[in-house]
């Protein structure tokens, strides 16, 4: 059975005091969340704590995630990190095409798309993420959103396009404590799984992951369903007992 994903998204969130804190209690309690069966679980941190997040979680079986990454491979781009200088902090996963770097950033579906082949040549998993806004969902444009998002990524990253991992998060769900119904959620993960299938005979190993204000009291519900792969988590991520509830909820 494929392992269901449980990511932090912390945001622009932490500080190098509360960071050790954080980690020591989401390791403290990870064997008894896990209660002997599996899940995964990574945290995607600010990139300046890379360097001490890296050192926090070695051994633990937690993965190190980023943020962003840069579409470029090096040179004069001030401000910005590439794919090979997260990889030197031992990076596992990136986020890419988050709703708040689309919204503030101006960053289009072949931007985010460059990022996804970035990371994915640098041996990162992309978590690459898609949603409407409320408007667009008022407008019953959801499933056309959400496939011309993740139709970019398909369409630049080709036959690597198995080793993503997609992460669903409705604009209106993200940080309002609004979540999408676990059958609302489903059914658009049902549509990013048949476009993955359009797109690779692998798609059933693409982690599915839902986002948008999942926390400890709703999760469940969320993961059990059949194309819901997994979490991507902003504030309860910031709760160690939050998310080892999310963990436990997610072990198979
Ligand atoms: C996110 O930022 O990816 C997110 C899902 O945030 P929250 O869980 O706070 O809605």
């Amino acid at each position: 059975m494929k392992q269901k994903l449980i990511a932090g998204n912390w945001k622009m969130n932490g500080s190098l005091a509360a960071n050790e804190v954080l980690l020591q209690g989401v390791q403290q309690g990870l064997a008894q969340a896990l209660n002997g069966k599996q899940a995964q679980v990574a945290v995607c941190v600010p990139v300046a704590y890379l360097s001490q997040v890296q050192q926090l979680v070695k051994g633990s079986g937690i993965e190190v995630g980023a943020q962003d990454v840069s579409a470029q491979e090096q040179g004069a781009y001030t401000g910005e990190t590439s794919a090979a200088m997260l990889k030197d902090f031992a990076v596992r996963y990136c986020l890419v095409g988050h709703s708040e770097r689309r919204q503030y950033h101006g960053e289009t579906d072949e931007h985010v798309a460059a990022k996804a082949q970035r990371a994915l040549s640098s041996g990162i998993t992309p978590i690459v993420c898609v949603g409407e806004t409320l408007a667009e969902r008022d407008a019953g444009k959801t499933e056309e959103v959400v496939k011309r998002q993740l139709a970019a990524v398909i369409h630049t990253n080709g036959h690597c396009i198995s080793e993503i991992v997609v992460a669903y998060e409705p604009v209106w769900a993200i940080g309002t404590g609004k979540t999408a119904s676990p059958e609302e959620a489903q059914a658009v993960h049902a549509v990013l799984r048949a476009q993955l299938h359009a797109a690779t005979e692998h798609a059933d190993r693409v982690q599915i992951l839902y986002g948008g204000s999942m926390n400890a009291a709703n999760a469940a519900q969320l993961l059990s369903q059949p194309d819901i792969d997994g979490g991507l988590i902003g504030g309860a991520a910031l709760k160690s007992a939050d998310f080892l509830t999310i963990i436990a909820a997610a072990a198979r």
